[in-house]
């Protein structure tokens, strides 16, 4: 299978993860044992993985993981870099958010202003967004859009590691654009930190053991992958959520360690800014765990 991103044909494998953890954290989205192999494009070094042996069976946990954010323990949760602060475009907007989970995203840009569409093809989130939480969302992907429907902002968070062909799902989404939208995607980063010391641990990344993480994105591949979708990355940063009292450098998790976080920053308010500023010291590197970048349409830029 060739690079989605590049066309190269050549991936070379640069880990085989078998990891077992005897209680998954809330909001983790894996199953307890997990094989996997990952490669690495030997052009552009984009990452895939792949499960090895009997694939999970569980088709639903996205969606459970998705709403522990709106719920429970991830109604504490703070970005680090709040995704729509790189956003030019100010409220009133209109705003499509792509894959919106339990509405998490979607809550807080309406609460902001923004006149914000979710979409989802899992009719749970679907269901729970617009009963639960009262906001417009749609069953599907970018297809069930009306082909002139147009949008001043689209989202694409979490999301594009899930799509096996990246370079026509942005453009397809970019023909969605208002004339001056912007274009935000937020991936989770293979070049944070976080990814870096998990390689020294058994388990490695978080990413790589996802079942529907196909491909794994840093600054340049996403960046790349924009270019080939005629798009131009306009700023990029990096944002770290602080849900589940997740430790960042934490070589593996540890749900014991995570509750004490949890525990201790939600009590102590010196210890949650310390906790955020340190996170913040990870984006002013560029090193936080999810690559936030914001794109517009360019001069197309061909294979
Ligand atoms: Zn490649």
């Amino acid at each position: 299978m060739a690079c989605p991103v590049c066309g190269e044909d050549r991936f070379k494998t640069i880990r085989e993860i078998d990891s077992t953890l005897r209680a998954v954290p809330a909001g983790l989205d894996r199953a307890s044992h997990t094989l996997v192999r990952v490669d690495r494009c030997t052009s552009c070094g984009l990452l895939r993985s792949f499960e090895l042996g009997e694939p999970s069976p569980r088709e639903s946990i996205s969606f459970d993981a998705s709403a522990t954010k709106v719920r429970g323990a991830g109604a504490h949760s703070v970005s680090s870099t709040d995704e729509l602060s790189l956003l030019h475009t100010r409220p009133p907007a209109s705003l499509l958010d792509v894959g919106c989970g339990a509405g998490q995203f979607l809550l807080r840009a309406t609460s902001l202003g923004y006149d914000a569409l979710g979409i989802d093809p899992d009719s749970r989130s679907v269901e729970f967004v617009t009963q639960d939480l009262n906001l417009p969302a749609r069953k599907g992907s970018l297809e069930i859009l009306g082909a002139n429907e147009r949008f001043d902002i689209i989202t694409v968070l979490g999301v594009l590691e899930h799509i096996a062909e990246p370079v026509a799902f942005l453009r397809e989404a970019s023909a969605h654009l208002s004339p001056t939208g912007e274009l935000l995607v937020g991936v989770p980063n293979s070049a944070s930190l976080n990814r870096r010391v998990s390689s020294l641990s058994r388990h490695d990344w978080d990413m790589f053991l996802e079942p529907g993480h196909l491909y794994h994105y840093g600054p340049s591949t996403l960046q790349l992958v924009g270019e080939h979708a005629g798009l131009r990355m306009l700023r990029w940063s990096t944002s770290t959520i602080t849900i589940r009292g997740k430790v960042p450098f934490s070589p593996s998790r540890i749900p014991a360690v995570e509750r004490l976080v949890r525990s201790v920053t939600t009590r102590s308010k010196l210890a949650n800014r310390s906790y955020i500023a340190g996170l913040r010291l990870l984006d002013r590197s560029k090193m936080g765990d999810t690559v936030l970048a914001v794109f517009a349409p360019g001069d197309n830029i061909a294979f």
